[in-house]
């Protein structure tokens, strides 16, 4: 495939844009260049912003049937369906992931599209007769209007699906800024989207940095709700810029989950799900099982396994089939993950596999690591690395467990693994994070709403709830027939 380039997508057309810059994104696997997109400005934003504001005041989207949006959102899936082998290339090649694990993020992508065109039905409100004689009062959901999305480089096709569909299907017009790492697919499904019969300035994406086009957009005083998504210390300046203005936000962070092995589990199983926690997606994954906890009788044996495994992890070439772990998304982050790995030798934590960047291939690869005796004060316990290395710690009691698992800044999700249902329902309820799962890992379905609490972030993504975000209500009361009159004459 040659190099892509994107120019801005506003008011239903890709644009020049106001800036002479643009953002080159090499493969970090290979270096090659694969895609160039323009480095967006605040001029740009505020005209995105400004087509988004005429789509939803003047455009028909808002104002279309429930079943009308439902149709074109279903269109939009089936379109994501037939574009699946150039998207999952473009994430392949822009992200770095390995391709078997990008045909989910695609599939996954239309499967929320399909989703969230099912609620665009079922936007309903509700209705009192019961307040008092005369009186009715209609509670009815609207549209919050314009909304900016902020998203991150590790599943940028997936996380736009998880916010773009839904606020479109409750009749709100968007304005995406998409990582610029990774911008392509959002670009790609922004022209799919308008293919599918999404109206002109119903959903615009300005690509650029987010220091100058990201920080713009989520100040900006013509948008109704920012939703974003990426770490926890972008989260919080977004925060601070949403309130300037008393803007509604939810954002979804980053994350330091547990996965908690009892010794009554299912130990194949949990093995397996202890590599899929740490290892899925490059590690790159914000509900990652980073701190895997194992019960101390089953210990020595369990984590035997588990290394035993997790030496077999083929690194390398992200469009092999085989590959297990592809390249990290740039030099930065994995001079990032090395510095991790170097602070866990030197706090004393016991390296039992891996621990290098990789020699295997051209790119930015790090092997799949693993510490085991890690302690709460050492650094690889408590920072979210978002690479492949694997934190073990051995726990004595279930109180032990818990304890060692809420003893952290964040709180998205956490994982328990035994057959026992008191154990699972009793730990499940003490912990302190959005999403808890149980004998099984990093699994989900457009229904289920993700959100954090803590260092995590507030609001929610997909489900009933994450469609809610981008509605409000309103309350009419009216009354009929005559009135008591407060002050009689
Ligand atoms: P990041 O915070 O660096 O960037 C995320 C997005 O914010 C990018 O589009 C970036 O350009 C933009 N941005 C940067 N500075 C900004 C500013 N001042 N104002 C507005 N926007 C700005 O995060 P990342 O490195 O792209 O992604 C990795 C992080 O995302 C990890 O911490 C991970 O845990 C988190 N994450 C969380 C979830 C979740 O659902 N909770 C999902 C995926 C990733």
């Amino acid at each position: 495939m040659a190099t892509r380039s994107y120019q801005q997508f506003i008011g239903g057309r890709f644009v020049e844009g106001s800036g002479s810059g643009s953002i080159e994104r090499r493969s970090p696997a290979t270096g090659d260049l694969v895609a160039r997109y323009r480095d967006g400005t605040p001029e740009d934003v505020d005209l995105a912003v400004e087509a988004a504001r005429i789509a939803f005041e003047e455009g028909p989207w808002p104002r279309m049937s429930g079943m009308e949006r439902a149709e074109v959102l279903n269109r939009l899936a089936d379109l994501i369906r037939t574009n699946r082998d150039r998207l999952v290339r473009i994430e392949v090649e822009e992200v770095g992931k390995p391709v078997r694990f990008a045909r989910g993020d695609i599939d996954g992508a239309a499967g929320l599209t399909r989703y969230a065109a099912s609620l665009a039905m079922q936007m309903a409100g509700l209705t009192y007769t019961n307040i008092g004689d005369g009186k009715t009062a209609l509670i009815s959901r609207e549209a919050v209007g314009v909304v900016a999305l902020v998203t991150p480089w590790n599943f940028p096709a997936l996380i736009l699906s998880q916010k773009v569909p839904f606020a479109l299907a409750a009749g709100c017009t968007v304005v995406l800024k998409p990582s610029e790492f990774t911008s392509g697919s959002a670009f790609e499904i922004a022209a799919l989207a308008a293919e599918a019969g999404v109206p002109a300035g119903a959903f615009n994406v300005v690509s650029g940095y987010g220091a100058t086009a990201g920080d713009h957009l989520t100040g900006h005083p013509g948008i109704d709700f920012v939703s974003f998504t990426g770490s926890t210390r972008t989260g919080s300046r977004v925060v601070g810029n949403t309130s300037r203005h008393l803007v509604k936000s939810s954002v979804e962070l980053g994350g330091k989950s547990a996965n908690i092995v009892f010794a009554d589990a299912d130990l194949e199983a949990a093995a397996d799900g202890a590599l899929m926690g740490v290892f899925f997606n490059n590690g790159e994954c914000c509900v990652s099982g980073s701190r895997l906890f194992v019960q101390s009788s089953i210990a020595d044996d369990f984590i035997a396994k588990v290394i035993a495994r997790s030496r077999k992890m083929k690194v390398g070439d992200p469009f092999d089939d085989d590959t297990d772990i592809g390249a990290l998304i740039d030099h930065n982050h994995l001079a990032k993950v090395a510095g991790f790995v170097k602070s866990g030798v030197e706090d004393g934590a016991e390296l039992v596999l891996g621990g290098s960047v990789t020699t295997k291939a051209a790119g930015h690869f790090h092997e799949a690591t693993i510490f085991d005796r890690v302690e709460p004060h050492m650094t690889i316990f408590r920072e979210e690395i978002f690479g492949p290395v694997l934190s073990v710690t051995r726990f004595d009691a279930v109180d032990d467990a818990v304890r060692l698992a809420n003893d952290t800044a964040y709180g998205l999700s956490n994982y328990i693994w035994s057959k026992n249902i008191d154990t699972v329902l009793t730990v499940a309820k003490r912990l302190k994070s959005g999403w808890v799962q149980a004998n099984t890992i990093i699994d989900g379905a457009p229904q289920l709403p993700l959100t954090g609490v803590k260092g995590s972030g507030f609001g929610y993504e997909m489900g009933q709830a994450g469609f809610e975000e981008f509605t409000q209500l309103k309350t009419l009361l009216i009354q009929t027939g005559p009135r008591a009159p407060v002050f009689p004459v």
